[in-house]
C-alpha cells in the first residue's frame, strides 16, 4: 500500500524532475544505446590469395579489395593480412609484410615490364607479351651463337655461358622447380635468385 506523501516530499520530487529535464535540454542526457554490431570492414570484400613479394620466405597473404571482380568495377585493395591457412607463415607477417599495402600504393612501384634499348638512356614500358617475345628471341639468338657442346678435350659439356638468369623470390616452389628445369635444360649455368641478396 502506498504511504501518503507530505507537502515537503512532494516539492522534493518536483525539483528533481525539473533538474533532470534541464540537464537533458543542455545535452547532458546519456545517448541512445544501439543494440547493433559495428559493420565488419571486410564485409562484401573480394578475397584474393597471394604471396608476399618482399623476401624469399614467401609468406602467404590475403588481399581484400572492393568490388566483385565484375568487368565494369574498379577493384582497389584496401586491406592485407597473413593467410592463416598458408603452411609457411600460418597467418603471421613480419613488419615488412604487414606494411605491404604501402608498397602496393607506392607511386614509384613498377607496373609494367621495362626495357632499355641499346644506346638509349631511358627505360621504356612494354606489354608482357612483347617482353616475353623479345626475351625469347634474344635468348635463342644468343644460345645459337654461343652454345658450347664439347670442351677442348672433346668431352660433351652442353654449356651456355653467355646468358644468365636472375629470379625473384616471390615465386612458389613449383615455379622455382620449373624455372630450374627449363634454364638448365638449355645449358645455362649462371642462375641466381634475389633471395640471396
Ligand atoms: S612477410 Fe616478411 S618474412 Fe614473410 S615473405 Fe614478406 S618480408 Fe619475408
Amino acid at each position: 500500500m502506498n504511504a501518503p506523501m507530505n507537502r515537503r516530499q512532494f516539492f522534493r520530487i518536483c525539483a528533481a524532475g525539473i533538474g533532470s529535464s534541464s540537464l537533458a535540454v543542455m545535452g547532458l542526457a546519456p545517448s541512445v544505446a544501439h543494440a547493433e554490431m559495428r559493420a565488419y570492414k571486410l564485409d562484401r570484400a573480394t578475397e584474393t590469395r597471394n604471396t608476399c613479394a618482399y623476401c624469399s620466405v614467401g609468406c602467404g597473404i590475403l588481399m581484400y579489395s572492393t568490388g566483385d571482380k565484375a568487368k565494369n568495377v574498379k577493384a582497389e585493395v584496401f586491406h592485407i593480412e597473413g593467410d592463416p591457412d598458408h603452411p609457411v607463415n600460418r597467418g603471421t607477417l613480419c613488419p615488412k609484410g604487414a606494411g605491404i599495402l604501402d608498397m602496393l600504393r607506392s607511386p614509384s612501384r613498377l607496373k609494367h615490364p621495362q626495357v632499355r634499348r641499346p644506346g638509349s638512356d631511358k627505360w621504356e614500358n612494354i606489354e608482357w607479351h612483347q617482353a616475353i617475345d623479345e626475351i625469347a628471341h634474344l635468348m635463342k639468338a644468343d644460345r645459337d651463337a654461343n652454345f658450347i657442346s664439347k670442351n677442348a678435350d672433346g668431352q660433351l659439356v652442353n654449356r651456355w655461358l653467355s646468358t644468365g638468369m636472375l629470379c625473384a623470390s616471390a615465386g612458389s616452389t613449383e615455379t622455382g622447380f620449373l624455372t630450374q628445369k627449363i634454364v638448365r635444360s638449355l645449358g645455362m649455368i649462371a642462375i641466381d635468385n634475389q633471395a640471396r641478396v
